[in-house]
């Protein structure tokens, strides 16, 4: 494993459960933020926003805390985000990883599949520019670099609280499509 991940997840410990000051999962902030993000898919997208993601070369975490969403804690589901597995019926695509050089085809031809309107988002610093992976002689340095993104998730790797969080202010930030 990478030496900077591996010293970065021993100073971080785990993500995926958000604690709240006395130590306990904050179950109300899931509760709040899904339902204002399901009243925003709703209004400006009709009744769910499917989202296909491809992992150009993360190291994993990434990947850990995308299925987290997805588990009974999170289950961001109920608040009409779907994960698929074909691009044909996605409205995003969501990046991990740096993009390794033989992504770059499989990443073009995902986004290329997809019907328009079609959004790219960046999840994780990798993703962004790189990350831990900036500079390696077999990336790109981010997705910016092969395809537009509309929004990036900051984090190393990002919780699913914060994942809930980048999403609903892009709903907010999304002009409505629901005239
Ligand atoms: S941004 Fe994600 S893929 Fe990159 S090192 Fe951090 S956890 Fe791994």
């Amino acid at each position: 494993m990478n030496f900077r991940i591996f010293k970065s997840s021993i100073e971080k410990g785990r993500v995926t459960l958000k604690l709240d000051e006395a130590g306990i999962v904050a179950l109300p902030e899931i509760e709040n933020i899904g339902r204002d993000l399901k009243r925003a898919i709703h209004a400006k997208f009709g009744r769910s926003f499917h989202i296909r993601e491809v992992d150009t070369g993360s190291c994993g975490a990434c990947e850990s805390e995308i299925i987290a969403c997805s588990n009974p804690l999170y289950d961001i589901q109920r608040f009409g985000i779907d994960f698929v597995a074909s691009p044909r019926h996605a409205d995003a695509l969501l990046v991990t990883g740096p993009v390794s050089k033989n992504m770059i085809l499989a990443l073009k031809k995902t986004y290329e599949a997809m019907p328009e309107p079609k959004f790219v988002i960046a999840l994780g610093d990798c993703a962004k520019d790189g990350g831990a992976f900036k500079g390696s002689y077999y990336t790109r340095d981010g997705v910016e670099n092969i395809l537009p993104v509309i929004l990036h998730i900051p984090g190393c790797p990002p919780d699913p609280l914060t994942i809930m969080r980048s999403l609903l202010s892009f709903m907010h930030d999304f002009p409505c499509r629901r005239a």
